[in-house]
């Protein structure tokens, strides 16, 4: 009658569907999250120190510690809070339970391969001493194989996805598990499993610019968002595509740390939805596609092991050697020439998160304007986007690489010029991330290479010297890509 909740991409107490059930079949219940050295070390040993995630995870446990207190305290019991360790959660998880004395352990589905092997492992391990772990959904509305076709198989088209999802879901779906409920069974940690997070530096980490960008942790910082994006979600539809303007939620790092219960804004959205609002059913269907994502995640796992949805894609040949490695690093280092894909790297650089439509224009840039393979890109933002999460990013590169489900054709090539024009019409994202071209009249800054050189020179910008020459010519690059892509057709 003694649980263990174990919180992984789930940093919250209120609306947890795990906790739900850990409170309510034990008598006690005491709440851990291991920071994992199979994750952590990696990062380390390539010198990636300064993690926004790691932080951002840190500051919410933090938050998340103070939620667990308050709840014992609201309970009359003292002493309740979040235990933390450091090292493999498969070792940690099984000593912990071990430790307590418990006999069941309560946690969240996570279907990234490398969650699923590690929950293998923690269930076999707790089996042998008599232990049992017992999972639930959580992180999306509808999981797996909960919405198939009528032939029973996963969706691989995001319509009739889409569809289906709509006609499936009913209030229950979106019903918030009601923790205070059974919160008496929270129970006070004993004094060799003190809670408190440990400091950021006993992690082997440092801080980065998080604050600094005031970046709001923990389930207070994903209310206040949401609340805020709440006011403005009936512009959504119009907005979002446009970068220089405070469009979308930027709630991603949330969702994916479970700072904020997905079911919580989809019941706001849905509701909305409802009412006719066509901001909300804009967004509900971004939530929709989140969720088409990770069932493909789930019952397709070749494409998180590097392989494409589609295989006749693999026969691509990428473009390879010292040149497609200098070109990746222009891209990386936002030095294309191409001012809008430019600063969307630079807005990843030094702020960890790009807006949705310059992912898409960036992606589109790397494979059908540089030829490099779209892993080679999904690595880069696997690194270094703070809302990382493994089916979205993968869907994304997938769909702008055409290898995906459902994905952009291969022969609609996006034209970053064009998408500058019509994105950032008056080229205020680009100036905000590239100073060096804020002084150049609008119609000279989408494609300075074709501006007057009375223009440049007012501007005082030396093209090759302030600002580099674009490294490919998109319209010879566009034809090299459809040969490229002939292959597809041949398989
Ligand atoms: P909003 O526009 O407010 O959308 C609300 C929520 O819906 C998002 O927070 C996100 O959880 C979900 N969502 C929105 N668009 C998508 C989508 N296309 N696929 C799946 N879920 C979506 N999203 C991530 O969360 N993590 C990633 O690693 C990621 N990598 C991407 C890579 C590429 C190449 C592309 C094209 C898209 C990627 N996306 C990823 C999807 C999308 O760009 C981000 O979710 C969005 O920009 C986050 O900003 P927001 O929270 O303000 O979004």
């Amino acid at each position: 009658d003694a649980g263990l909740m174990w919180f992984r991409r789930d940093v919250r107490s209120e609306d947890n569907a795990a906790l739900y059930h850990a409170l309510k079949q034990c008598r006690r219940v005491w709440c851990a999250f291991v920071f994992d050295s199979a994750i952590l070390e990696p990062l380390r040993a390539r010198g990636l120190h300064a993690d926004r995630r790691v932080e951002f995870i840190h500051e919410s446990l933090i938050d998340l510690d103070e939620q667990l207190r308050a709840l014992g305290r609201s309970n009359g019991v003292e002493g309740v809070g979040l235990i933390v360790r450091h090292g493999t959660a498969v070792e940690e998880i099984p000593r912990l339970a071990a430790q307590l004395g418990v006999q069941a352990v309560f946690a969240n589905h996570d279907d990234e391969p490398y969650a699923r092997a590690r929950d293998a492992q923690v269930l076999g391990a707790l089996a042998h001493a008599g232990a049992v772990l017992h999972t639930y959904k959580d992180h999306v509305i509808f999981e797996r194989r909960e919405i198939l076709t009528g032939n029973g198989r996963p969706f691989t088209v995001f319509t009739p996805y889409k569809n289906a999802w709509l006609k499936a879901l009913t209030g229950y779906h979106l019903k918030a598990y009601p923790v205070e409920r059974y919160a008496d069974a929270l129970a006070p940690c004993p004094a060799t499993h003190p809670p408190g997070v440990p400091a950021l530096e006993a992690l082997g980490f440092v801080r980065t610019n998080l604050r600094e960008l005031k970046v709001r942790t923990g389930s207070r910082g994903a209310r206040a968002l949401f609340e805020d994006f709440v006011t403005r979600i009936e512009h959504y539809h119009q907005a979002r595509d446009f970068p220089a303007v405070k469009g979308p939620s930027y709630l991603s790092v949330h969702l994916r740390f479970g700072t904020i219960s997905i079911r919580s804004v989809a019941a706001v959205a849905h509701d909305l939805h409802r009412q006719g609002l066509a901001g909300a059913t804009a967004w509900l269907n971004e939530l929709i596609w989140r969720d088409f994502y990770h069932q493909i995640l789930a019952n397709f796992p070749h494409v998180g092991a590097g392989k494409a949805f589609k295989p006749e894609y693999d026969a691509i040949r990428w473009e390879r050697g010292k040149h497609a490695e200098a070109l990746l690093a222009a891209w990386r280092e936002g030095r294309t020439g191409y001012p809008l894909v430019d600063a969307a790297m630079h807005q990843l650089n030094r702020t960890g998160y790009m807006h949705n439509r310059l992912r898409m224009v960036v992606a589109s840039f790397l494979t059908k304007d540089l030829g490099l393979d779209w892993r080679w890109g999904e690595q880069y933002f696997a690194d270094h986007l703070i809302d990382f999460d493994l089916a979205a990013n993968n869907g994304g590169w997938q769909w702008a690489a055409s290898s995906g489900c459902d994905a952009q054709p291969y022969f609609r090539i996006f034209n970053p010029v064009s998408q500058s024009e019509k994105f950032d019409p008056q080229g205020k994202f680009i100036r905000r991330y590239l100073p060096e071209l804020a002084t150049l009249p609008t119609e000279a800054l989408h494609a300075p290479w074709l501006a007057k050189p009375a223009d440049l020179q007012a501007a005082g910008v030396v093209l090759g010297r302030d600002y580099p020459t674009p490294i490919v010519d998109h319209a010879a690059a566009r034809a090299r890509t459809l040969e490229r892509y002939a292959v597809v057709k041949k398989v």
